[in-house]
């Protein structure tokens, strides 16, 4: 997968932030990757960028350059989430749920996604804040697509079975709040899948700074115990994680990349981590 990333401008404002997993403010510096760096919490390890751009200028990265980023590799992503759903048996998971089954997905692009399992008998509807992308899913997809951010757009409480966000939470300001807006319109019992890169995995801390996820975009990168333990905190029980992808393409050579791409999953040292959890009952 190509990475993409659009560069902060010179006009967008910053913010000093802390550790969204334990709260402290107590950080160091970790990887600085020229005109914004990432700092590595003292307290608990994980890696944030700090300073932040405040979120109404980042918003405005993500349209038009953003839009040709997601169509151009619409089909590629669409397979990897495939995988991913296929990595924690999504079907046999939610066979059993009672129809009419609904499923959000958020950042959903132009939409792919919705629109395969559309036709596997749900009813899906996706939230995302680039506006062309949206606008394609719209008219070409024909799917149900919000434009903004989940907690500006006002659902029913309590409305979905499966609320789905792949390389997602990366880029939200506040993780945090983030997931309290998913639980809030998860169905008690529902299914939330998270996909991200993982600082846990052998690719980030081999590359550092020049790690393909290293990216202005990203605001904060999770290590797969951070990322469980800020999901148990905001009331979903962590049911399981996968990990998958040991060399990127390019990055080594095909004697090492192999080997490694195979053992990443078993070892749980991958690129990137699923997080499959369920909203708790009580
Ligand atoms: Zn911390």
């Amino acid at each position: 997968m190509k990475t993409f990333s659009m560069s902060p401008s010179d006009s967008e404002r910053t913010d000093e932030v802390s550790c969204v997993v334990c709260g402290s403010v107590s950080d160091r510096p970790y990887w600085d990757c020229g005109g914004f760096r990432f700092v590595r919490c003292a307290a608990c390890g994980h890696v944030y960028q700090n300073p932040q751009p405040v979120f109404d200028d980042l918003q405005n990265r993500y349209q038009d350059d953003y839009f040709d980023y997601e169509l151009e590799n619409d089909a590629s992503f669409l397979d990897l989430m495939l995988r991913g759903l296929g990595d924690i048996d999504f079907d046999a998971l939610t066979e059993s749920l009672p129809r009419p089954r609904r499923f959000l997905d958020v950042g959903c692009a132009t939409g792919a996604l919705l629109q395969h399992l559309r036709t596997e008998d749900w009813q899906v509807e996706g939230v995302e804040i680039c506006v062309p992308a949206a606008e394609y899913g719209r008219t070409v997809r024909n799917v149900d697509i919000h434009v903004g951010t989940l907690d500006r757009i006002e659902f029913a409480q309590g409305l979905f079975d499966v609320v789905h966000f792949s390389h997602v939470i990366e880029h939200v300001p506040d993780p945090r709040q983030f997931l309290r807006d998913v639980w809030q319109v998860m169905k008690p019992g529902g299914y939330t899948i998270i996909v991200t890169p993982n600082t846990s995995g052998f690719q980030a801390k081999l590359f550092g700074a020049r790690w393909r996820s290293a990216i202005a975009d990203h605001l904060n990168l999770f290590s797969t115990k951070n990322l469980k333990r800020i999901v148990l905190e905001s009331g979903f029980d962590v049911l399981t994680h996968r990990t998958w992808g040991g060399i990127a393409q390019g990055m080594a050579p095909r004697w090492i990349k192999h080997p490694a791409d195979r053992l990443a999953k078993p070892l749980g040292f991958g690129d990137v981590v699923l997080v499959l959890a369920q909203k708790r009952l009580a």
